[in-house]
């Protein structure tokens, strides 16, 4: 650890503090007030903070003097010991991020996004330059999930992650399922309530669940998993009615980053709606919560639940990781493995159960030519539900849950499908998500 990052007895550590919005005036609050209060447990003291326009008007009081849009002198101050970056994005977050780590002083971030794209050039700087690099609050926020990964369960081999970690998402999935409502008014309602943002694509179309899974599934299987070879889908196409049929059969629908990992397999890691037996934890995560199952060969199944944003929860996270290493805790990052332990695995290798929506002609025959497409693609029928015929239409929804297929075998055959005279529209494919311990 650099000099100066660890409190002396009786002595505080300087922060730099970047980035001054939801996440970084809670962690400014919690700094000033417990540093004003002498408490011994939290030997902090803001140095300095950095913002894009010093003119606005802030969530939380301090010192305007030691507010300033200078990144790189507030780095190089030889008051500050810990840099805390909270600006968000991936420049010039990275600029700034390595910056700290080369002038030999420790940094916390809570930012998925430069984690997910340039994190293992930031850990080999870290690991380079003998300083730490914490990123507990970049996933799940007040949820200690990289901690226990980085340091708990080390001495396991990680099979799985799989979590619910985007809570704008959940929200919007919670209410589809309990009211029935349409995609596009739950969206606005968490607009007006401020659960999405007015640009929601970061949230809806699975980016910012992919950088969370990225930066989980590189830690726990000590090799980069770069976001362009994840699996990506958001939550757009999912429709009331498959809520509807989806629980006849048992099942919810969550928005699911999931990382899977053997010697035989390979790596591969997902993001995409799923169903889930209403019978596990993770169908009963509801609303803004965030939960994630780690499976170990030696600890078994782990399960973490909380809240997955908000500033205070956030700032928890960042301040656990600034007192650990303002407290003398652990020493450098560790770069990931070379060679890469685990070999990438294409998502046309998944194998799993399969949910189909299908809008089909309404008379005799269509299941049977729907069959045929499946069984020619080696994919088995397990049960069908037929739904809401529409008379003056004269078609049908037609609802085909699969025994297991690989999805690349589906993909040709959702393409036959599409090409039946008999089918209307392709209106669902959804994956089911396979829980191998179930009992
Ligand atoms: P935010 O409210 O948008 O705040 C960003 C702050 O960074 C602002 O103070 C902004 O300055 C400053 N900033 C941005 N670009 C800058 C630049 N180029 N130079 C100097 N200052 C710059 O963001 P946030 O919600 O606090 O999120 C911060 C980080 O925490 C992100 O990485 C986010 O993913 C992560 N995170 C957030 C939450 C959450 O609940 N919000 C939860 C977990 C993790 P101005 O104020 O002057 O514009």
């Amino acid at each position: 650890m650099a000099a100066g990052a660890r409190a002396a007895h009786g002595e505080s550590t300087g922060i730099g503090l970047l980035g001054l919005g939801v996440v970084g005036s809670a962690v400014a609050r919690a700094i000033i007030e417990r540093h004003r209060q002498g408490d011994p447990n939290f030997p902090l003291n803001l140095k300095s903070v950095v913002v894009r326009d010093p003119e606005k008007k802030r969530a939380v009081e301090l010192d305007r003097s030691i507010i300033s849009t200078d990144a790189e002198s507030v780095i190089a101050n030889p008051e500050v010991g810990i840099v805390v970056e909270l600006m968000g994005g991936e420049n010039p977050a990275f600029d700034y991020i390595s910056s700290s780590l080369k002038a030999g002083k420790p940094v916390v971030t809570a930012n998925k996004e430069v984690l997910s794209k340039r994190g293992g050039e930031l850990l080999s700087i870290a690991a380079e330059n003998g300083v730490q690099l914490f990123y507990e609050a970049s996933v799940g926020g007040g949820i200690p999930i990289i901690g226990p990964l980085m340091n708990d369960l080390t001495a396991n081999k990680i099979q799985s992650i799989r979590g619910i970690i985007n809570g704008t998402t959940n929200f919007i999935l919670s209410k589809m399922a309990h009211e029935g409502a349409d995609f596009n008014d739950v969206l606005a309602e968490a607009q007006s309530l401020g659960y999405a943002e007015s640009d929601p694509t970061a949230d809806i179309d699975g980016f910012d669940s992919l950088y969370k899974i990225s930066v989980l599934a590189r830690l726990a299987f000590h090799t980069e998993v770069p976001v362009d070879s994840i699996h990506q889908e958001g939550i757009r196409n999912v429709h009331a009615k498959d809520f509807r049929y989806a629980s006849e059969l048992g099942y919810t629908i969550k928005l699911l980053a999931v990382a899977q990992a053997s010697e035989e397999t390979g790596l591969l890691a997902r993001v995409h709606p799923a169903l889930i037996p209403l019978d596990v934890p993770m169908a009963s995560v509801n609303g803004a919560l965030n939960a994630v199952e780690v499976e170990g060969d030696l600890v078994g199944p782990l399960w973490f639940q909380g809240p997955g944003a908000g500033p205070e929860p956030t700032a928890s996270a960042v301040m656990g990781d600034v007192l650990r290493i303002a407290k003398g805790g652990p020493g450098a990052a560790k770069p990931v493995q070379t060679p890469a332990p685990f070999d990438i695995a294409p998502m046309g290798d998944h194998v799993c159960q399969f949910f189909l929506r299908v809008t089909v002609a309404d008379r005799p025959g269509v299941l049977a030519s729907i069959a045929k497409v499946l069984g020619d693609a080696d994919i088995s029928i397990d049960s069908v539900l037929q739904k809401d015929s529409d008379v003056e239409n004269q078609s049908a929804d037609l609802v085909i849950m699969t025994h297991p297929a690989q999805e690349a075998k589906m993909q040709d055959a959702v393409s036959s499908l599409r090409q039946l005279e008999a089918v209307v529209r392709l209106d669902s494919l959804l994956r089911v998500e396979t829980y191998p311990n179930r009992s």
